[in-house]
């Protein structure tokens, strides 16, 4: 059996009838950049997540970028987020000219230690950009309030949490957040895309001109901006996916249970914990185990696809060695970094793939001890 981490061309296959009829009236209307079906989709999406807007991007990293930009943040300002997290969270914060001060992680949530968030606040300190890693939400109240005492913005980085909830509520909590539709994500694309959203319509209005080369009208260019706008090939593609999107979640979270009851009784696997309040949504499901790198080769040699999110840390990253980071700075971070491994997750996934799974994690581990 070959089990990938996340089989698309399985999904595709499911929905290739409504995505060729939908290839086939784009190709037609010669439409390709800020069409309507870009709108129809960031109007559909902003319903989704329960906001006022959104805006249509080239990727969740611009939609990080593009916020903070908005948001007037840049040179001098420091921005709290968390140590573990896809790299580009922490490099657009430097890529605008602002400081990342990272954070460690929660044990067991592996979402941003809200306890020490306020001892990495100073006079500079200027936004939070808490993560909603692996499809959880990071635990907003505290945050939230820290942001309301402090005055600081706070942009999530739901690009890994598309329909997760914290406390009944869909992300983002706060008023932005920010979207990835690469191709794996809960929610993907066919290439690159994101997207921002939010309550603020100041936001959103400067996001029309940054996104669009400083230009809402075509050809009268209001300030630099950049070119990021979401393809509406690839808003067409979102627009047939997204109304399995709800459905999809709840998949994977019956695969979720199933791998939980699995695996959680076999000693030296730790199985991912859920955080009290929230709505995980399992973009990946991350397990953690001692002899992590022999088991992954294991699993691999019998077809299993497994990854490592993330195997070094943001501050350990060669792009960030000029910076006072030091190994040993987020301890939960840096061990996790070890022990973590991604199995396959996707919402069509079968019972008995799952199964084989287990079965094979179960294997190594007998056999090993
Ligand atoms: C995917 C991801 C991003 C970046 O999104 P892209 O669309 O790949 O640019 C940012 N943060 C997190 C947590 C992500 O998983």
């Amino acid at each position: 059996m070959k089990i990938r981490l996340i089989d698309l061309p399985r999904q595709n296959a499911l929905l290739k009838k409504s995505l060729m009829q939908v290839f086939e009236r784009e190709i037609a209307s010669g439409k390709f950049i800020l069409s309507e079906r870009l709108e129809k989709f960031e109007k559909t999406f902003a319903e989704f997540c329960g906001k006022k807007y959104a805006i249509g991007l080239n990727s969740g990293t611009d939609a990080l970028r593009l916020a903070l930009l908005a948001y007037g943040v840049g040179p001098g300002d420091e921005v709290i987020t968390a140590a573990n997290s896809y790299f580009s969270t922490a490099m657009v914060i430097s890529d605008i000219g602002a400081t990342p001060v990272l954070v460690d992680i929660d044990p067991a949530t592996s979402t941003i230690d809200v306890s020490k968030v306020e001892k990495s606040m100073t006079t500079k300190t200027k936004a939070i950009i808490p993560v909603h890693l692996y499809g959880q939400p990071a635990d907003m109240d505290p945050i939230l309030m820290l942001a309301r005492r402090y005055n600081l913005i706070i942009i999530e980085d739901a690009c890994q949490a598309h329909g997760s909830e914290y406390k009944g509520t869909r992300v983002p909590v706060s008023e932005t957040g920010a979207f990835s539709f690469y191709p794996g994500k809960n929610l993907g694309a066919f290439g690159d895309g994101g997207a921002l959203v939010t309550d603020n319509k100041h936001v959103a209005e400067k996001l029309l001109f940054l996104r669009n080369d400083g230009a809402k009208m075509k050809y009268y260019h209001d300030m630099i901006g950049m070119k990021s706008r979401l393809d509406s090939l690839q808003a067409a593609v979102l627009l047939v996916k997204l109304p399995y999107l709800k459905s999809w979640n709840k998949k994977r979270r019956v695969i979720a249970k199933l791998y939980n009851s699995l695996l959680g009784d076999i000693p030296g696997i730790q199985i991912p914990q859920e955080a009290k309040g929230g709505y995980h949504v399992y973009h990946l499901y991350v397990i953690e185990c001692d002899r992590r790198n022999a088991l992954q080769l294991y699993l691999k040699r019998r077809g299993i696809e497994t990854v490592i999110h993330y195997p070094v840390p943001i501050h350990l990253q060669k792009a960030f060695r000029n910076k006072d980071y030091k190994r040993g700075a987020f301890p939960v971070t840096e061990y996790k970094a070890k022990k973590i491994l991604s199995l396959p997750m996707f919402p069509e996934m079968t019972e008995r793939e799952i199964l084989f799974v287990a079965k094979t994690v179960k294997r190594f581990m007998e056999r090993s001890v």
